[in-house]
This record gives structure tokens, C-alpha cells and sequence, in this order.
């Protein structure tokens, strides 16, 4: 059900992207970050959790200085076999223009209740807060998913912020010293030129 969103969005003769299948397995702990040149310039952050891809799309992208609050925009459920997905979507198509793999790796839950049991990703997100450690090749450390208003319109705001911890890092800025796919070693405009029709 948490697809339907997803697939009532896209028209998969006109796109590239999966379909996405009904199988999947709820346990994984990956995430992916996808630079994505649609209409506005993006990144798009997914989180694998039960089952799907839980995605928000994030202008500026991560940051590595915790006094960086960065929008996030909760977006539709993706499927898992988006996490690898690179390539141009075709002009006229539903989020048109060149994605890439811009980091991936796995994440781990950072909060645990009062007996000391990992609280679940699902139950900090529908809390509106969320915090875990990623562990990707640009990205690494811990970050919190906060929710900013009720959410209970389409209206829907959170922020990405980077926690105080080993990795961050506030002279760092990865989205623009480290510009390639972690999948092709392409940029976003390589990308474009490449696959574009
Ligand atoms: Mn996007």
C-alpha cells in the first residue's frame, strides 16, 4: 500500500525507474542520498525501513556542521530497488531530469528507551524525531530527522541536522568537494549528457 503513491505518480513506459516488486525484506539498514536536477536541484535522502525506501527531499543536501539545519521535504515512499537507480528521467515524465548515486551505505539506530532497547527507526520517524548514525562513503555519523509542525496536511516540514559528534566536521562541504556518484564515478552532468536522449 505504501507504494501506491509512488507508482500513481510515474507512467513506468515513459521512466527508467522500478516499478518496484511486492517482495522485500523489512530488515535492511541501508540508505542512499540521490542528487536529482529536476525542476529545483536536490538531494533526495532515503532511508530503508520495513520494507521501503522512506525518502525526503533535502535542497541544499546533508551538511557535516551540526549548525546547519537543512529543509527536508517528506516525499512518497520509494520502492527498495530504487537505492541503485541512476539516469536520466525522460522530459515530460513525473520528477524529469538526471539522478545519481550521489552516497550510499547502511545506517544504525542512535536511540534506545529506558531499558536500553534500540527503539525502532519506524516508531522515532512516526514520533517525528528521529536520530542514527550512517555510515556511507561521504557521509558518516550521527544525524537527527525532526519534524517542525503537525504534519497533518501536505504541508509537512522537517529538518536534517548534523549531530555534535566525531565526524562533523564544519569546514567540510561534500556536495561540492565531492561532486561524483559513488556508483559510476559520473557527475550529475556527465550523467545527463550520457543517458539523456
Ligand atoms: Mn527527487
Amino acid at each position: 500500500m505504501s507504494l501506491a503513491s509512488y507508482r500513481k505518480k510515474r507512467d513506468f513506459r515513459g521512466t527508467s525507474e522500478p516499478e518496484g516488486g511486492s517482495s522485500s525484506d523489512p530488515g535492511g539498514h541501508r540508505f542512499v542520498i540521490q542528487e536529482h536536477d529536476a525542476s529545483s536541484h536536490h538531494y533526495d535522502f532515503r532511508l530503508e525501513v520495513d520494507g521501503v525506501l522512506k525518502s525526503w527531499a533535502v535542497p541544499k543536501g546533508p551538511s557535516t556542521a551540526p549548525s546547519d539545519k537543512r529543509l527536508a521535504v517528506p516525499t512518497e515512499d520509494h520502492p527498495l530497488d530504487y537505492i541503485d537507480f541512476e539516469g536520466v528521467i525522460p522530459e515530460g515524465e513525473y520528477g524529469a531530469g538526471p539522478v545519481i548515486v550521489w552516497d550510499a551505505g547502511t545506517w544504525e539506530d542512535l536511540k534506545t528507551d529506558d531499558d536500553g532497547n534500540p527503539v525502532p527507526l519506524s516508531e522515532q520517524l512516526a514520533d517525528g524525531h528521529a536520530t542514527f548514525r550512517l555510515h556511507g562513503e561521504k557521509i558518516s555519523g550521527g544525524y537527527a530527522l525532526i519534524r517542525t509542525d503537525g504534519g497533518d496536511d501536505g504541508d509537512e516540514r522537517w529538518l536534517l541536522i548534523k549531530m555534535d559528534d566525531d565526524e562533523a566536521d564544519a569546514r567540510q562541504k561534500p556536495t561540492r568537494t565531492e561532486p561524483k556518484s559513488v556508483k559510476s564515478g559520473r557527475t550529475i552532468d556527465e550523467v545527463r549528457e550520457q543517458d539523456g536522449q
